[in-house]
């Protein structure tokens, strides 16, 4: 008997999920269930989602026993999707072809409202996990889908503190900061519709956040143009991060959206890049005060790792250049 429950954490005041069937899963090594002809995949496809067949979440959740008078536990409904961006089993977002990433694209918007309009999901969070660090369990690339029972605490609290912006400024604070890091040195890429930009509030060594231009909330709401241009700055990103040393980065990837229930309009989406990378043979770890307070340390003025990530967007491009990519969009210098 295997459980999926969500456990309120009263602390925090936010639920884990817990999963009781899923430390039978694959662990590398084994037969990759994602290549072409294997049962789950079949053949004949370049970009395919699927359901994770080791879920965290379940449609038929069963709950182990009821909770302490002081939590309390929930069934844990929800649903979890693999995208498997290409038939080849090593590379990533960087190795597929431009028209694939575009696909790519399509299918998290496409699964973002088709998963939105199941009465019980709250939130829709895709996410790509990349590289042995950070504990990827099949090499070959794919990202993952979570379709939630509950709004994630960190988009809880960006929510609050958009709606608070907006309520003291009248403006987006992500509005704001693309038109005041327009052409600044923080930005590293710009195209048509989106800005690579290392933050000023960067919390990981080499972390990126992608920005559209436009003010919008959900995945499903990109436009035709803004799907190309996302699949652009996707692949100028991860093409950048595999440049910065002489190996293929590790790194999340993280796509913040609105909540799929109510009305959010103060919400900006936006995409976080996490790299653990500090040099190439030195980890930053979320350690006693990162992960014990969540109060970040960061080892360098992020202003000088904007430049390192300049240096690798240049040898990016020529590489880029060599499999007959030219970026739509400019490199800040
Ligand atoms: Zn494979
Ligand atoms: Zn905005
Ligand atoms: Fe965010």
């Amino acid at each position: 008997m295997s459980f999926n429950e969500i456990r309120w954490h009263p602390l925090l005041g936010t639920w884990n999920i817990v999963a009781s069937g899923r430390a039978t899963r694959p662990w590398r090594d084994v037969k990759c269930p994602f290549c072409p002809g294997a049962p789950e995949t079949g053949e004949g496809w370049d970009v395919i989602s699927l359901d994770n067949r080791y879920p965290s979440l379940s449609t038929t959740p069963v709950i182990s026993a009821a909770a302490p008078s002081f939590s309390e536990t929930r069934p844990g409904y929800g649903r979890c999707k693999v995208v498997i961006e290409t038939p080849d089993h090593e590379g990533d977002l960087d190795t597929i072809s431009f028209k694939n990433l575009v696909k790519y694209v399509e299918i998290l918007g496409r699964e973002t409202e088709e998963l939105a309009r199941d009465p019980e999901i709250k939130y829709v969070a895709p996410f790509r996990n990349k590289g042995e660090l950070i504990g990827v369990s099949i090499h070959h690339p794919h990202s993952q889908i979570y379709a939630l029972p509950f709004i994630p605490l960190k988009i809880e609290r960006e929510l609050e503190f958009m709606t608070r912006y907006n309520r003291e400024k009248g403006t987006c604070v992500i509005c704001d900061i693309v038109k005041e890091e327009q052409g600044g040195g923080r930005v590293v890429y710009s195209n048509r519709d989106f800005i690579l930009i290392l933050p000023f509030y960067a919390q990981w060594p080499h972390e990126c956040h992608i920005y559209p231009r436009r003010h919008f909330q959900l995945l499903s709401e990109l436009t035709a143009m803004e799907k190309e241009s996302l699949a652009d700055i996707l692949l100028i990103t991860v093409a950048m991060y595999n440049s910065l040393f002489s190996f293929s980065l590790p790194y999340m990837m993280v796509i913040h959206q609105a909540p799929v229930k109510g009305q959010h309009p103060q919400y900006h989406l936006h995409i976080e890049f996490y790299t653990i990378h500090r040099y190439a043979d030195k980890l930053k770890y979320a350690a006693g005060i990162e992960w014990g307070y969540w109060a970040f340390t960061y080892d360098e003025l992020p202003e000088n790792r904007v430049k390192e990530l300049k240096q690798a967007a240049r040898k990016a491009v020529e590489r880029l250049g060599k499999q007959q990519y030219s970026p739509l969009g400019v490199f800040q210098p």
